[in-house]
C-alpha cells in the first residue's frame, strides 16, 4: 500500500488538491489492488480482507492523499458495505461485483440540508405506489454524489414513527428524478467528490429496499460504527504524513546556525506529535481488531474516532509551524495535511457527537 500511495497517488496530490478533481483514472488501479471491494466476500468479487487491514488501507492513503483515502473509505465502509451486511443475495449478486471491480462508485447519503447530526429527523420520504417507491427531498455532503453511480439513500417511510419509520434504498445513477447538486468547494480532502443530491419524483421498483423496511436508520448507525473506524484509520495516516513532512523539514532547516532539529523546542513538539499518532493509532486497531473479532466496539471505534482525528488536526497545525512561514505556502505539504484532517472532526459524527456516544456508552454500562 505504501509503495503503490508514493508511486502512483503522492506525484499528482497537490495538483487533484488544486484541480479539485477526483481521479477516476485512478479507480481501476484501486480495484486491481483490491481496494474497491476490501471487506466484500470473494464470492462477490471483493478481497475478502479484514477491518484490520481496511484500516491499515485507510492510513497509508491518508498518509499521501486524505481525499483519495475519504473516497476509499466511504465506497467501502459506507457504500459497498451496507450493500454487503444488510442486502438480498439478489441485491449484494446485482451491486457488489461492479463496485469490487470498480465498474460502479459507491455513495451513501443520510445527511441533509437541514438534518446532520440529528439523522433520525431526515426529512426525504419515500412513498409506495404501484409497485414503485416515489421519493422526494434533498441529500447534502454525499461522497461521490456528482460521480457516483449506485447510491445507498436513507429516506422516512413511516415520518410518524421518526427514526424508527427510516429505510435505506438503492438508486441507481441516471434514474430520473435524482440528480446531482453542484460539487462542493472544500477546505480539504479536495480530491474526493462531495455534492448533495435532489430526489424529485424519483421512482424505483418495490425491490429496492435495501434491508427490512423500518430498520434503515439501525443499520446506518451500524454502518457508521465501521465508518468511524475508518475516519479514526483516515486521522492516524493524515497526521502521520504532517510528522513525515515537519521531521524531514526540521533535519533541512537551519537557523543560528544548526538545523532547528537541533532545538529542544522542536524537538518537543516532535515527540509529543509522535505520542499523540501512537496512542491514535493503537486505539483505531483496537477498534478494527474488535470488529473483526464481532465484538461490540460502539465506545471504542468512537473513542478511536474522536481521539484520532482531534490528534491529526493538532498535530496538523504543529507541522504547519515546525516549517514556519514556509508551512503556510502550498510548495510544502504541511498545509494540505492540515486542511486535509479537519474533516476528521466532523465526518461520519463529529467529535462532539462522539462525546455524546462515549457518555452514553459510559452511563449505560454502569
Ligand atoms: C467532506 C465530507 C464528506 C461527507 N460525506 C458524507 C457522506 O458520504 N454521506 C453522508 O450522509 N454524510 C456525509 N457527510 C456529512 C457529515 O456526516 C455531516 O457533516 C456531519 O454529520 C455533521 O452534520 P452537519 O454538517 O449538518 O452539522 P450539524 O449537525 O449542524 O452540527 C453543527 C455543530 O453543532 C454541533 N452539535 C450538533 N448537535 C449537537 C449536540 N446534540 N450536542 C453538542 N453539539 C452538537 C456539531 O458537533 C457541530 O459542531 C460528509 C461531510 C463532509 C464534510
Amino acid at each position: 500500500m505504501r509503495d503503490f500511495a508514493r508511486r502512483e497517488i503522492a506525484p499528482h496530490s497537490l495538483e487533484w488538491d488544486e484541480a479539485q478533481h477526483f481521479p477516476i483514472e485512478l479507480v481501476p488501479r484501486l480495484a486491481a489492488l483490491g481496494l474497491m471491494g476490501i471487506t466484500i466476500s470473494q464470492q462477490y468479487g471483493g478481497a475478502e480482507m479484514g477491518i484490520l487491514d481496511f484500516v491499515i488501507i485507510i492510513e497509508e492513503l491518508a498518509r499521501v492523499d486524505g481525499g483519495v483515502a475519504l473516497s476509499v473509505a466511504a465506497h467501502n465502509a459506507l457504500c459497498a458495505s451496507h450493500i454487503f451486511r444488510f442486502g438480498a443475495q439478489d441485491q449484494k449478486k446485482k451491486y457488489l461485483p461492479a463496485l469490487a471491480a470498480g465498474g460502479s462508485v459507491g455513495a451513501w447519503a443520510l445527511t441533509e440540508p437541514g438534518f446532520g447530526s440529528h439523522a433520525a429527523g431526515i426529512q426525504t420520504r419515500a412513498r409506495l405506489e404501484g409497485g414503485f417507491w416515489v421519493l422526494n427531498g434533498a441529500k447534502s455532503f454525499t461522497t461521490h454524489g456528482s460521480c457516483g453511480d449506485i447510491f445507498v439513500v436513507m429516506a422516512s417511510t413511516s415520518p410518524e414513527q421518526g427514526g424508527r419509520g427510516i429505510t435505506a434504498f438503492l438508486i441507481e445513477k441516471g434514474t430520473p428524478g435524482l440528480t446531482s447538486g453542484k460539487k462542493e468547494n472544500k477546505l480539504g480532502c479536495r480530491a474526493s467528490d462531495t455534492a448533495g443530491l435532489t430526489l424529485e419524483d424519483c421512482r424505483i421498483p418495490e425491490g429496492n429496499v435495501l434491508g427490512k423496511a423500518g430498520e434503515g436508520l439501525t443499520a446506518a448507525l451500524q454502518i457508521l460504527e465501521g465508518g468511524r473506524i475508518s475516519m479514526a484509520a483516515m486521522a492516524v495516516g493524515i497526521g502521520q504524513g504532517s510528522l513525515d513532512c515537519a521531521l524531514k523539514y526540521s533535519k533541512e532547516r537551519e537557523q543560528f546556525g544548526r538545523p532547528i532539529s537541533d532545538f529542544q523546542g522542536v524537538q518537543f513538539k516532535l515527540a509529543q506529535m509522535e505520542s499523540r499518532l501512537q496512542a491514535a493509532r493503537w486505539l483505531t486497531y483496537r477498534a478494527a481488531w474488535l470488529q473483526d473479532s464481532q465484538r461490540r466496539c460502539t465506545l471504542e471505534s468512537s473513542v478511536a474516532k474522536y481521539v484520532a482525528s482531534e490528534a491529526a488536526v493538532w498535530v496538523g497545525e504543529q507541522a504547519v509551524q515546525i516549517h514556519g512561514g514556509y508551512g503556510y505556502l502550498k510548495d510544502y505539504p504541511a498545509e494540505k495535511y492540515w486542511r486535509d484532517s479537519k474533516v476528521c472532526t466532523l465526518g461520519e459524527g463529529t467529535s462532539e457527537i462522539q462525546k455524546i456516544i462515549i457518555a452514553r456508552e459510559l452511563l449505560h454500562s454502569q
